[in-house]
């Protein structure tokens, strides 16, 4: 078998407080910067499949952890995950988990499982939350909330999971639109926040064009404000983009398809794209942002200086005036679609085949050839994001 060399461009999103790896070498990738950070390992849509993961602290899976919630899927992808070294791993279900739709499920069992009878969601539970699931660090949410620990003496983080997506062809957890605003209301506010659908307009646009993501989610982000959201189910919408919240509005860091400055108090407009490259400064978005950016430092650094002066001035009698307040740190959301299951027009990519082929009748050395994506693979590796605790 000849030897395939996926041609891997690294690429990431580096911020003050969050570093975002969407593609990476994984023998190469940078650790986080220091002792102060936590590593997230963002995958979703596995769908029974199992593919290398980097180490981190937390994994974090969006689900559709199977392709139709058989026993035995759930027992592949349970395997699998509590393989993985990562301390916590959070993990909730997709529509294609239906099983654990209880009440929904039942109803119908043979419409999905004809052939192999219908399944049992004790065993399936069991596997999820039983003892080797706690003891390896698995957590599995459904609508609802969770706090953990990942370092001795640490931070905690708070996260919410949630199933639910928008109602595609009666699949599992799937909401008609005008009971989204309803269920997402019951959202708390979290560190951490995974839903296994997308907001509309943010990594959501399929082949075809649409953007079937949650309107409702969308309009609940700005109250969230979650360090990382973390969603899946569109699989060619997989990507990254980190959304800075400054006032009461907000502005991207990074770029992104259609993406432009908001308004006060919205959410980020990102269509998928997970080919942007956020480290061009030469796009006007970027110039814009780091005009504004260095505005307010060099505000910042005059008000430091008559500080100084002042407190020089202390001999003379006169009492310093407070210190400023230090800058309002901005709150940054990390949008990821996590998606691993290779879709859409970056599915297929070209690759090195080692070795010698003869090409009409001629023997050349390595050639390259259009390949499809292997789960995890380039293009929907894990997604891998740093956030300074
Ligand atoms: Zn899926």
């Amino acid at each position: 078998m000849p030897h395939h060399n996926f041609i891997i461009t690294p690429h990431s999103i580096h911020t003050p407080t969050a570093i975002v790896h969407t593609e990476y070498d994984p023998t190469t990738l940078d650790p986080v910067p220091s002792p102060a950070w936590t590593r997230f390992v963002c995958i979703s849509d596995t769908h029974a499949r199992s593919f290398d993961v980097p180490p981190g602290d937390v994994l974090l899976h969006s689900g559709d952890l199977t392709s139709r919630g058989t026993v035995a899927e759930f027992r592949k992808t349970v395997d699998w995950l509590c393989g993985l070294p990562h301390k916590v791993k959070i993990i909730i279900a997709g529509n294609h988990d239906i099983t654990l739709h209880e009440g929904w499920y039942d109803k119908n069992p043979l419409r999905w499982h004809r052939d192999v009878g219908k399944q049992d969601r004790a065993a399936i539970l069991q596997l999820l939350k039983g003892p080797r699931a706690v003891a390896s660090g698995l957590v599995y949410l459904e609508s609802e909330e969770h706090v953990f620990q990942v370092k001795d003496g640490g931070r905690t983080w708070s996260v919410y999971g949630s199933p639910w997506s928008p109602y595609f062809c009666n699949w599992a957890f799937n909401y008609k639109p005008e009971d989204g605003p309803a269920l997402i209301a019951k959202f708390p506010k979290t560190d951490i926040l995974l839903t296994h659908g997308p907001a509309h307009h943010i990594l959501d646009r399929t082949n075809h064009g649409d953007l079937p993501g949650c309107p409702a989610l969308r309009a609940r982000l700005p109250d969230l404000r979650p360090r990382i959201h973390v969603a899946g189910h569109i699989h060619e919408g997989r990507g990254a983009y980190v959304h800075a919240w400054t006032g009461t509005g907000g502005e991207g860091e990074g770029r992104g398809e259609g993406e432009g400055k908001e308004g006060e108090g919205e959410a980020p407009r990102v269509q998928n794209d997970n080919w942007y490259r956020d480290s061009d400064s030469d796009s006007d978005l970027d110039e814009d942002d780091e005009d504004e950016g260095d505005g307010e430092e060099d505000e910042h650094a005059d008000e430091a200086e008559d500080e100084g002066e002042r407190e020089g001035e202390n001999e003379l009698g006169v009492t310093p005036l407070p210190h400023p307040p230090p800058p309002t740190p901005v709150d940054r959301t990390v949008f990821v679609n996590a998606a691993t299951f290779p879709s859409g027009r970056h599915a297929w990519r070209g690759v090195r085949v080692k070795g010698l082929h003869a090409c009409h009748g001629v023997l050349v050395e390595d050639r390259e050839e259009r390949m499809k994506v292997p789960f995890g693979g380039p293009g929907f590796q894990a997604v891998v994001v740093d956030l300074l605790d």
